[in-house]
């Protein structure tokens, strides 16, 4: 079990999250409950770094979090998107592996964005 202390400062940054199942199954929910009232990490206001991709600069669109509100996360530590919906609720979905980038190692195919839509798509129900 973590503290009344850490249950109030759960780690925000989406690469520095401890997967759910880590944590004791009693506080499973509760840890749930405090992320959905956080909301997604969405650090609007930040120069989102460029990446070379083929031979083209890209890099996030911070309009992607409008477009993705209640799941879209970005990482100031890893650079990366994540999905929230997928942190919180991915093992009461029967799981499809560790092979998402957005839940994983996350997601920085910026030249990708149609991905985004895809992932919405796919896992269906509950991103919505
Ligand atoms: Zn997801």
């Amino acid at each position: 079990m973590i503290s009344e202390d850490d249950l109030n400062n759960l780690p925000s940054d989406p690469s520095e999250r401890k997967s759910i199942s880590q944590y004791h199954p009693n506080q499973k929910d509760e840890i749930r409950r405090k992320y959905l009232i956080k909301g997604p990490c969405q650090p609007r206001g930040h120069d989102f770094p460029r990446r070379i991709i083929g031979n083209k600069a890209r890099r996030f669109n911070p309009d992607w979090f409008d477009q993705y509100g209640n799941w879209l996360e970005y990482s100031l530590k890893a650079y990366k998107a994540f999905c929230l919906c997928c942190y919180l609720f991915r093992d009461q979905c029967g799981g499809q592996g560790g092979s998402d980038a957005f839940l994983t190692e996350g997601f920085s195919s910026w030249n990708k964005s149609e991905r985004l839509a895809t992932h919405v798509g796919h896992i269906n129900s509950f991103h919505n």
